[in-house]
């Protein structure tokens, strides 16, 4: 899964291709071997405000020549359904959602919001209006708020304390040195690996975009933790589109809808009761899960 991490004196350069609003995918960005190549297409206008709707349209797309890694895939998502992805590891999860942000551009198909194709927006407009939280949380050296507020430098302090008491990192602050003023990383206090994810939860708060795109935690963090991020994380995914890919079981139970994906594409698709009924590479991959 790091396979594309990059050392953080990279994420310079991206913050000044995108100045602002756009927490969470610049982190995206560093870690994706994105293609330089993307950039606004002629004629590129302005996304409206989107409700979420989305659509895959027999979609392809290979990273080299002649090596195809998704084809075919076809998919409505409904503004507000949390759709969780699941499928074996090298399936092409990653890759799929991250072509919606237009991190790489389709090979084939088209993808829609709010049914318009997204080559026909322009990139800071679609990507603001996408919300990304990563396994790999990007922080830099400032405070707990410039960490918070990363993206939304206009952020009023009311904001960013909102952001952080609905992220349930609140308390944490109020124990650090000098609350949200207090220093993170290398030169300050070390965060845990669930105030990170609470401070990536956080800044998706303040960013409030119409579709998220979550990619969960394998990491191991204490059961409690986990529950309190799980439950931060369904309340962030509330009203938004919310496009995970899943890890966990319970993520998984709690999805509007599964979708399976393996080498050939989408494999399978519905609910958790009606794939396991159906016995195929759903059940076997919840089966393994118990193991
Ligand atoms: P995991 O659950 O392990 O993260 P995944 O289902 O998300 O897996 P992807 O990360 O999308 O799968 O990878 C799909 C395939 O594409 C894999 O064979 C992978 O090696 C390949 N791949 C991913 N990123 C790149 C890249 N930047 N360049 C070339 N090949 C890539």
């Amino acid at each position: 899964v790091n396979v594309f991490f990059r050392p953080i004196d990279k994420i310079n350069s991206v913050i000044e291709t995108y100045p602002k609003g756009i927490a969470g995918f610049r982190r995206y960005l560093s870690l994706l071997n994105t293609d330089p190549d993307i950039a606004d297409t002629r004629g590129a206008v302005d996304a409206p405000k989107l409700s979420g709707a989305i659509s895959f349209r027999d979609v392809g797309f290979g990273y080299e020549h002649g090596r195809s890694i998704l084809s075919h895939i076809n998919l409505e998502v409904r503004p507000g359904e949390t759709v969780a992805f699941v499928g074996p590891s090298g399936a092409g999860k990653t890759t799929l959602l991250s072509l919606l942000p237009r991190f790489y551009e389709v090979g084939a198909g088209s993808i829609e919001v709010d049914g318009i194709d997204i080559r026909n927006l322009t990139l800071a407009s679609l990507r603001s209006q996408i919300g990304i939280v990563q396994q790999d949380v990007f922080l830099f050296g400032g405070t707990v708020r410039e960490n918070i507020a990363y993206g939304r430098l206009d952020a009023s302090d009311a904001d960013i304390r909102e952001a952080a008491r609905r992220a349930r990192l609140d308390e944490a602050v109020a124990a650090m040195p000098d609350g949200l003023d207090t220093i993170i990383g290398e030169r300050g206090v070390k965060l845990s690996g669930g105030q990170k994810q609470r401070l990536a939860i956080a800044r998706m708060f303040l960013k409030n975009p119409p579709i998220l795109i979550l990619d969960e935690a394998t990491s191991a963090l204490d059961t409690q933790t986990e529950r309190e991020i799980q439950r931060s994380l369904a309340e962030l995914s509330e009203g938004r589109t919310t496009l995970v890919i899943a890890h966990r079981l319970a993520t998984v139970r709690d999805a509007d809808r599964i979708v399976v994906v393996d080498r050939s594409g989408i494999a399978e698709e519905g609910s958790h009761q009606a794939l396991l009924e159906l016995g195929g590479l759903y059940s076997r991959l919840a089966q393994a899960q118990h193991h």
